[in-house]
């Protein structure tokens, strides 16, 4: 067998209620992102599912979701709010994650992404919508100690870099650690990670030559989602560009309702790394130690999995196919 330490999966939405196999349905069809939108798909439609769900039921969906992952040799994840975006339901979402986190080995490092878009109800502009969620909802995740850290989506569609740039300083004044959404259908949210002192800088499929060369200099780790280019069917992010500058990159799931439903996260490395031609040394560290560099820890030696292959090479050959016969978190082997 192949013994390889624990994945780390540092970008996913796994806590969420519902499906948007429609989105998907229009998008495959041929419907832009604004027909979609228009048919009430999107990030809302998401955010109607979840503010409707239980705690209980979110909970679940988190264990269930997460024990695949652990299946799939996945030890430690992100998980992001984001689905709320009122003060009700972001709670609900992070102590669902909290709670969550007791009910599977696998382990959590938890995100508040409130500023995931300006929510359709909340009735004044992006900077008053941040405003909000520095002075009512991060105060009250401090007092709980339900998150470390913060994340925003820096889009047109979003949030502006001008809306962001105070937000993020006024979070990690704080003490929040940072992540940004970044770069992934418009440039600019990655200059703002590393003027800022982020953890990471993720998506990047956008980031131009300036942007990686920024990357490249900065202790920001520039993280790339190949499961939302391929569920949005649009380029990878620049993985070969980012490692040949210099960058540290680590590959995630973004595991989500939306852009990235399949949540595959080593079929997904395996699969950009055909396309942007990343050796195995480079999808592993990007897989392990550069993943938890971008959450802020350090890899878990006793987090190990086992391939059924006497090559480590079986398993990228076999594009995320080949599974872990055996997983263990902290040393403790996990029953399937
Ligand atoms: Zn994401």
């Amino acid at each position: 067998m192949v013994l390889l330490p624990g994945f780390v999966d540092c970008h996913t939405h796994i806590c969420f209620a519902g499906s948007r196999s429609r989105d998907y349905a229009m998008r495959i069809a041929g419907k832009s992102y604004l027909d979609i939108a228009r048919a009430g798909g999107g990030i809302w439609d998401s955010v109607t599912k979840t503010r409707a769900a239980t705690d209980t039921e979110l909970m679940e969906n988190v264990v269930a979701r997460a024990n695949r992952h652990l299946q799939e040799g996945v030890t430690t994840m992100e998980v992001k709010s984001g689905y709320g975006l009122d003060l009700a339901s972001e709670l609900k979402m992070l102590r669902a994650i909290r709670t969550a986190d007791q009910y599977t080995p696998a382990e959590f490092v938890t995100t508040c992404l409130a500023a995931h878009i300006r929510p359709k109800d909340f009735d004044a502009d992006e900077k008053a919508y941040l405003h909000w969620i520095l002075h009512d909802l991060l105060p009250v995740l401090k007092e709980e100690h339900l998150t470390e850290r913060v994340d925003i989506f820096v889009e047109e569609t979003a949030f502006s870099v001008a809306a962001a740039r105070p937000f993020l300083q006024a979070a990690k004044a704080m003490g929040f650690m940072l992540t940004v959404h970044a770069d992934q259908f418009t440039s600019g949210g990655s200059a703002l990670a590393v003027e800022v002192g982020a953890l990471s800088a993720d998506h990047l499929e956008a980031s131009n030559a300036e942007d990686i060369r920024r990357l490249a200099v900065s202790d920001t780790v520039a993280v790339v989602l190949p499961g939302a280019s391929m569920g949005l069917g649009m380029p990878y992010a620049p993985a070969r560009k980012l490692l040949d500058a210099g960058a540290s990159v680590a590959i995630a799931s973004d595991w989500n309702p939306g852009s990235a439903p399949m949540g595959d996260l080593l079929m997904q490395a395996a699969v950009m790394s055909a396309a942007e031609r990343l050796s195995a040394a480079e999808v592993f560290a990007a897989l392990t130690f550069r993943a938890a560099k971008a959450l802020g820890i350090s890899s878990n030696a006793a987090d190990l999995q086992a391939y059924p292959c006497a090559d480590y090479r079986e398993i990228l050959y076999h594009q995320g196919k080949l599974k872990p016969s055996f997983v263990w978190k902290k040393a403790r082997a996990s029953d399937f």
